[in-house]
């Protein structure tokens, strides 16, 4: 994963969420331009675009890191659930429930656990996998007009 995992701690049989805010660990800014990841794969022999991920773009140095990516990362990607969707990726703005393309927001991640403690840590013991790396949903929220209402724009469900 891109970033650090803030402490928190899990407890058995509770769903646990952390969220942050994300800032740019090139230049500082903390407002970013948000960008899908599309995965072109073959399923059935058919080719298929599907989404698999978010990137972002920092408005300031337009330095593009990815934020998620559903092959690599969560409880599916780090176990490698997914090895099967291989193909050439490519980004596409992200248009928001409104219609419009998310620029410039201040951005914030939430990473959610359900899966029993007792599974993800035996998963740990076999696969290496940190449990914490194990979240099964992702949540991406921008910070609204308002400045104080974080407004929900992505999310995946990733086990
Ligand atoms: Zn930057």
């Amino acid at each position: 994963m891109l970033f650090a995992w803030a402490s928190h701690s899990i407890t058995s049989g509770h769903l646990a969420e952390v969220t942050f805010p994300i800032g740019c660990q090139s230049c500082t800014n903390d407002r970013f331009d948000l960008l899908e990841t599309v995965i072109e794969w073959m399923h059935d022999g058919q080719s298929e675009a599907s989404v698999v991920g978010l990137s972002t773009r920092c408005s300031e140095c337009q330095n593009e890191p990815p934020v998620f990516d559903q092959t690599q990362h969560g409880y599916d990607g780090e176990l490698g659930h997914l090895r099967f969707m291989e193909g050439a990726r490519a980004s596409q703005d992200l248009v928001s429930m409104d219609g419009s393309y998310v620029r410039s927001s201040k951005i914030s991640v939430a990473f959610v656990l359900n899966i029993p403690l007792e599974e993800l840590e035996g998963a740990e013991s076999e696969s290496g996998v940190r449990v914490q790396d194990q979240f099964d949903w992702i949540r991406v929220c921008i910070l609204g007009d308002s400045g104080n209402e974080w407004v929900e724009v992505w999310d995946c469900e990733c086990a």
